[in-house]
């Protein structure tokens, strides 16, 4: 049974929680807290303005809450809407994600970003179907441990599902609470974050803990927003040395400015009989599982493997930019088609081919280990990194006019 229900704090919760927030007083604070008023003025504030109807919030799982608190990281809630109900429908439950090809959560994950979370859900529902018979646990530490889940996510599935007192940490609560108790490191420094963490479990009530997390992330995106806060409209306002000091925008510190590096990247689209060569990359890393073009550092590479195969036209599309959160990465699509352009060409074109790793083909192949012709028109059900169904569809559009398929 989890440590909250029942209510008294025995001896082996207490180790729970001092594991848990680092020090019980920030535990105990909570509840006898001068920082009572905070909680009462931001759950009064949630009542009449908080939202209360997101799919998630619905007849509430703690595996529908764990997706949406994953899908969340890094992304907003409209953007995540269509995701969550694509999923929860093609995955009913835990064993079903479990259960399913990897490419078909990367196919689902397509356009949301961040694919390590996807890769991560996969793996933590397996874990969850091996290790716990399919059942999502309730111990914060076990949650805690999944893959692709911290500390704050970890409150928030047991805090949203449970009650269970939990405080949070995402983005908006950094936001509203440097701004509230005027903390002006970078939240991605240690030393800031900790205070951080301090701070939320100080201010996170024992009892309606759910709608208090839901309060203080809904503030954050709705009123203390990151260019212009709405402070007229702040249940805190009257007590936030941000709006005290009219200078919000100095919390939280910035990063450290970093110019990004730039890298180049020249994207094959080799098209035969209206089929498109893909590869799929590495588990890990950019874009781990997804399929993408053929990719070449320098142009003469990819113009010398269009030769070595009988090609000899090709044309260049417009050069774009995409960017990660630690590099730009500059885009150069070359279009050229097997057969349509060249009676010589030669390029295996079955449907799969998969070169067993380490051996001597698969070390001197230019491509990965699979290749795959994907149709356009018949879409299989594998995921795409975006500016490579953003070429997808321009080169459907191109062929196939607007109606065509993708
Ligand atoms: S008063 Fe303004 S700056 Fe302070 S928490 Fe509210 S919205 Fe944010």
């Amino acid at each position: 049974m989890p440590p909250w229900i029942g209510g008294k704090l025995t001896l082996k919760n207490i180790v729970f929680y001092d594991r848990t927030f680092m020090n019980i007083s920030g535990f105990m604070l909570a509840q006898s807290s001068p920082h009572a008023p905070f909680a009462h003025a931001v759950l009064s504030w949630y009542a009449k303005f908080g939202r209360k109807n997101l799919p998630w919030q619905q007849h509430k799982t703690l595996y529908g809450v764990w997706l949406s608190e994953v899908m969340l990281q890094q992304t907003q809630v409209a953007t995540v809407i269509p995701y969550f109900e694509r999923f929860v429908k093609t995955f009913p439950n835990l064993t079903a994600l479990a259960d399913a090809p990897l490419d078909e959560v990367l196919h689902l994950w397509t356009g949301l970003g961040y694919y390590a979370r996807a890769r991560n859900l996969h793996k933590a529902a397996q874990i969850m179907r091996d290790q716990y018979g399919g059942m999502f646990p309730t111990e914060f530490e076990q949650v805690w441990a999944l893959p692709g889940v911290g500390r704050s996510t970890a409150g928030a599935v047991l805090s949203s599902c449970l009650n269970a007192p939990y405080p949070i940490l995402d983005g908006n609560v950094k936001r509203v609470l440097s701004r509230y108790f005027a903390i002006d490191g970078w939240p991605g420094e240690k030393k800031t974050e900790d205070r951080l963490w301090q701070l939320t479990a100080q201010v996170t009530p024992t009892e309606q803990v759910a709608d208090f997390n839901q309060a203080m992330m809904d503030l954050g995106a709705m009123v203390c927003t990151r260019t212009k806060p709405k402070c007229d409209l702040c249940p805190l306002k009257k007590d936030c040395r941000a709006n005290a000091e009219q200078n919000w925008l100095a919390y939280p510190g910035k990063k450290p400015k970093k110019t990004l590096p730039e890298r180049e990247s020249y994207f094959l689209l080799l098209e035969q009989n209206g089929k498109i060569a893909l590869e799929q990359r590495e588990n890990s890393g950019l874009w781990g599982g997804l399929y993408c073009f053929p990719q070449f550092t320098e142009k003469q590479a990819l113009l010398a493997y269009l030769a070595a195969n009988g090609i000899k036209q090709y044309q260049e599309w417009p050069a774009f930019r995409h960017t990660f959160s630690h590099f730009h990465l500059d885009i150069y699509p070359i279009y050229a088609q097997v057969g349509g352009l060249t009676e010589t060409a030669d390029v295996d074109c079955s449907p799969w081919k998969k070169v067993p790793e380490k051996t001597e083909e698969y070390q001197s192949d230019l491509l990965s280990a699979v290749k795959y012709w994907y149709d356009p028109q018949h879409p299989e059900p594998i995921g795409l990194a975006t500016p490579v169904k953003n070429l997808l569809t321009q080169y459907v559009r191109n062929h196939y006019g607007k109606n065509g398929i993708l």
